[in-house]
């Protein structure tokens, strides 16, 4: 089989499900991601021949393309700033925005970098590895209570050469450190549970990292900043991201527990997606 006879059906079978422009992208984000091929050889070696391995491969993905998972997971990686990442279901997808948060520290810090970061929930370790990568000589922690989580993590900081160390805890029982942290960072789970979200992320994204608790949408930030009070030092950075319907609670909350400055930032698409406070 050619390969533009392959690009053919997978327009013919995704024809209403996705658009003609959204099909290409995918069919050239899984070349790559599969084979490492340029998009542009769809149009540079149309004839190109196909291998059964190669053909098995594409089919796969493209049942499970018609099943709504993120092309992500079945290509097992994506790319977060400089960074390539291996993801799985174990963890959230990194988000645009979430390197938007992370380029906030960066802009921060640019003078002197912070000697000591944690990161609480860190999924597939992207923002802790996206510090450290800028950040070499930063002490950085980073933990989350799902183990299956934490592997993928690992997996990334040896492929990556980056000494993050990640371990096994939920914030609620996070011993203090022998010296105070600089900074403190955070995308904890905070989709409110009657959100109306896409069905790629609400059936393949793992719940646990998406869904605030229903009782209390705030409760993670609350722990965070209850544990930042403790273990940042004098003058140390919280930053956050955010729902936005929570700013105004979470403004409060943290004004409440000694933290001063807080400021929020809006993300790319306008929404109020960050927020920063310091310890007083
Ligand atoms: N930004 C993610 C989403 O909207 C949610 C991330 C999170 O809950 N921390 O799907």
């Amino acid at each position: 089989m050619r390969l533009i006879d392959h690009y053919q059906k997978f327009c013919e079978t995704l024809v209403g499900v996705y658009s003609i422009s959204e099909t290409n992208d995918l069919f050239k984000r899984l070349l790559f991601g599969f084979f490492e091929w340029e998009p542009t050889i769809l149009g540079l070696s149309p004839d190109k021949i196909l291998d059964a391995q190669q053909i098995q491969q594409l089919d796969d993905a493209l049942l499970r393309i018609q099943k709504n998972e993120p092309v992500q997971y079945i290509i097992g990686k994506t790319y977060f700033r400089d960074l390539k990442l291996i993801v799985s279901p174990a963890t959230l997808i990194p988000r645009p925005e979430t390197e938007e948060l992370v380029e906030w520290i960066i802009s921060d810090f640019d003078t002197s970098a912070p000697k000591s970061i944690l990161d609480v929930g860190t999924g597939s370790g992207c923002i802790a590895l996206a510090l450290q990568n800028n950040f070499s000589k930063a002490t950085i922690t980073a933990i989350d209570k799902s183990a299956a989580a934490l592997a993928v993590a690992q997996k990334n900081a040896t492929l990556l050469d980056l000494p993050v160390r990640f371990e096994h805890h939920a914030i609620e029982q996070l011993p203090l450190p022998d010296v105070p942290f600089d900074l403190i960072v955070s995308n904890p789970p905070y989709v409110h549970r009657d959100e109306n979200i896409a069905p790629n992320v609400r059936d393949y994204e793992p719940h646990m990292a998406l869904f605030a608790p229903q009782e209390n949408p705030i409760y993670f930030y609350e722990q965070i900043a209850a544990y930042g009070k403790k273990a940042l030092k004098s003058g140390g950075v919280l930053y956050f991201e955010i729902n936005p319907l929570d700013r105004k609670e979470l403004m409060k909350m943290l004004l409440k527990n000694d933290y001063v400055h807080p400021e929020i930032r809006s993300d790319i698409f306008g929404n109020f997606r960050f927020l920063k406070a310091i310890k007083s």
